[in-house]
Formats: C-alpha cells, sequence, structure tokens
C-alpha cells in the first residue's frame, strides 16, 4: 500500500457538488452528492464543500495516509496554482481560495483545475483517450470548452485556463459574445446557440410556427430541439447538424495547432451525436490540409456525469502530468 493509492476529486458546480474518492484506476470508492445552492452564499457552500469532502473520507473508511490530495474541478476563471476561484458566475464568486481552505482543513496538497481539463484528463487516463499521447476533449453543452492533452501532458497554460476553445473567433465581424470577442465558436455551436437558431427561425419563417411549438413542446430547448431532430424532424435536424458544421471548423484549427490522434466530444448536446459527429468529420477533413486529419479519430466520450470527480482526482495522481 502506497501513500498514493487514493485522491479526493471535487465537481464544484453552479447546481451540485459531486466529491469522490478515487483509486489509481478511477473507480469512485464512495461519493458525496449536495445541491450547491449558490444563493446560499459564498460561506455556506465553501461549508458544503468541507462537508462533502469529510463524508467521502469518514464513509469510505480510508486512512488519510493513503490520499494523495484534493483535485477540484470548476467552471469560470481559475488560478490553479494558487488553487483560487478568481470569477465563477454560477457561483457568484470572486477571488474564493477555495484550495487554501480544503488544504487547511484537511492537512492535503489541493489543485484545482478548470472543469473541462478535468474531464479531459478523466477521458485520457480511463475513457475515450487512453493509450493516446495527443488528445483532445471538447464538451458541448450551454457553452463550448476543451482540454487538451498534448505530448503526454495537460496544457493548463499560466493559471489553469488553457484551452477556452469555445472562444476562439471563426467570423472576425460575428456576433459580440459574452467574453468580448466577436463571432466566437459557442455563438454558432453550443446548446445556448441551437437554441437561439431555432427560436430565430421559428419567429422569422414565413408562417411563423413559434407560438405553436411551444404550446406543444413547452419549452425550446436543446433538449428538445436535439430530440425532436433525432426522430426525424428535419427542420431541427438541419440546425444541429449546422451546429456539428460550425464544431468540425474549430477541430480544424485544433489539428492545425495540436496534431492530435483522437478528438473525443462529450457534453450534453452530444446527446445528438448520431446527427453532429458526421457533420464535424465532414467539415472537419474538408478544412484540413492534405494528410493531417485523415488518423484523426473523432469519437463520444465515454465517462459521464462523473468525469469531473474522476478527472479532478486523475490530475492529482497524473501531477505532473506526465505518463512517462
Ligand atoms: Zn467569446
Amino acid at each position: 500500500m502506497t501513500k498514493d493509492e487514493y485522491a479526493i476529486g471535487l465537481d464544484l458546480g453552479g447546481t451540485k457538488i459531486l466529491a469522490g474518492l478515487v483509486d489509481r484506476r478511477g473507480r469512485i470508492i464512495a461519493q458525496k452528492l449536495l445541491p450547491t445552492i449558490a444563493e446560499d452564499g459564498e460561506k455556506a457552500v465553501i461549508e458544503r464543500v468541507l462537508s462533502a469532502i469529510h463524508d467521502v473520507l469518514s464513509e469510505s473508511g480510508i486512512d488519510l495516509e493513503k490520499v494523495s490530495g484534493v483535485g477540484i474541478a470548476s467552471a469560470g476563471v481559475i488560478n490553479s496554482e494558487s488553487g483560487e476561484v478568481i470569477f465563477a458566475s454560477n457561483l457568484g464568486w470572486r477571488n474564493v481560495p477555495i484550495g487554501k481552505l480544503i488544504g487547511q482543513r484537511f492537512g492535503l496538497p489541493v489543485r484545482l483545475f478548470n472543469d473541462a481539463n478535468a474531464a479531459a484528463i478523466a477521458e485520457w487516463l480511463w475513457g475515450a483517450g487512453v493509450g493516446t499521447r495527443n488528445m483532445i476533449y471538447v464538451t458541448v453543452s450551454t457553452g463550448v470548452g476543451a482540454g487538451i492533452i498534448s505530448d503526454g501532458r495537460l496544457v493548463s497554460g499560466r493559471d489553469g485556463s488553457a484551452g477556452e476553445f469555445g472562444h476562439i473567433s471563426i467570423d472576425w465581424n460575428g456576433p459580440s459574445c459574452r467574453c468580448g470577442n466577436r463571432g466566437c465558436l459557442e455563438n454558432y455551436a453550443s446548446g445556448t446557440a441551437i437554441e437561439n437558431s431555432a427560436r430565430q427561425k421559428l419567429t422569422t419563417a414565413k408562417e411563423p410556427v413559434i407560438d405553436r411549438f411551444l404550446v406543444e413542446n413547452g419549452e425550446l430547448t436543446a433538449k428538445v430541439i436535439s430530440e425532436a431532430a433525432l426522430a426525424g424532424d428535419p427542420f431541427f435536424a438541419q440546425i444541429v447538424k449546422q451546429a456539428g458544421f460550425f464544431l468540425g471548423i474549430g477541430a480544424a484549427n485544433l489539428i492545425y495547432l495540436f496534431n492530435p490522434e483522437v478528438i473525443v466530444f462529450g457534453g450534453g448536446v452530444m446527446n445528438a451525436s448520431a446527427l453532429l459527429l458526421p457533420e464535424i468529420e465532414k467539415s472537419m477533413r474538408d478544412r484540413c490540409i492534405a494528410g493531417l486529419a485523415e488518423k484523426v479519430r473523432v469519437v463520444t466520450s465515454h465517462i459521464g456525469i462523473e468525469a469531473g470527480v474522476m478527472g479532478a482526482a486523475g490530475g492529482i495522481f497524473e501531477k505532473p502530468y506526465c505518463k512517462n
């Protein structure tokens, strides 16, 4: 039994806090799920985080000596080294030293990861990227993000914020993005983009049908649109496919930059992978120089909602993220 047998992974989300004790094979030995309830304020959320970790440790019965550290997967702008959440709109946090607070309470090393980077580590160690040294994980949900494994290590950047793939501009004169840039990929290819595109097309159709749609379906969400598309509705299928076309343009950029072996697509929007993946592959290959894209595999993620917990723990095992 070595000291580095287990790590704690913590997925710090806007709606839930999920903590898990993870072993070196990626198995979650014990877990605790708590609601975030961000409106209770920073102090209350931090207390819930600490109690989730405490519960996981005590319920598992594992000696603290065997736990190498705590990895946290968080949305927003982070500083991985200092363990600070600099800004997270889903939590309403600014400059919260969550890493330091956890370290003080449990006496363990703590490292903070961007949530997409954590999911990338999970896919690389235990999911769709096993055995590769160059893998990119792309998450497509409300927004678009990525985690990059290059030459056998996570590309984390100065602060741990590398991989903001959703904010690469694919149209210099496109619509303004919440980030300050214009024409960002996530404005064309996220769940939000799919909803906006459907709403606009339904509203401006020759015979506006949005009112009827809302009466029949309740809400115009990416999930409802994807389900209709998968069930064979050509109008919605076209909207979903268009998102795939744009994701393929982004993927071509990733190939030019990182020469990956595999690009793994995950996130809620990829529930429509049957429609999305062929479109992604087509536009990606159409836009890459001969020889560069042919060998790139494009696949869907293997790990589900535990990716944040598993990847944050995996990042602790892998520090400094080198497999050899
Ligand atoms: Zn942007």
